[in-house]
């Protein structure tokens, strides 16, 4: 069978690395299903400064600084 080589797992977790982070019901707010470590979204990039418009229960699609491509999660 031909198929997807790549299976979307998810955003990896910036602690464990492994592909369980997953937003949860609060708004920015995202958990690693591995590691059950919390983290939240940051309104600003650490490495450039850069702003981020914060989607509602936006998808994975920016979990990083769309400037820079840096980290915008922190640990909580
Ligand atoms: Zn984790
Ligand atoms: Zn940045």
């Amino acid at each position: 069978m031909s198929g997807d080589a790549e299976i979307d797992l998810g955003p990896k977790c910036p602690t464990c690395g492994e592909p369980w982070l997953r937003p949860t019901s609060l708004p920015g707010r995202y958990r690693c299903l591995y590691c059950m470590r919390r983290f939240e979204l940051r309104s600003e990039c650490p490495d450039c400064g850069s702003h981020s418009t914060i989607a509602r229960l936006s998808d994975s699609a920016n979990l990083s600084c769309r400037n820079c491509g840096g980290d915008m999660l922190r640990a909580i």
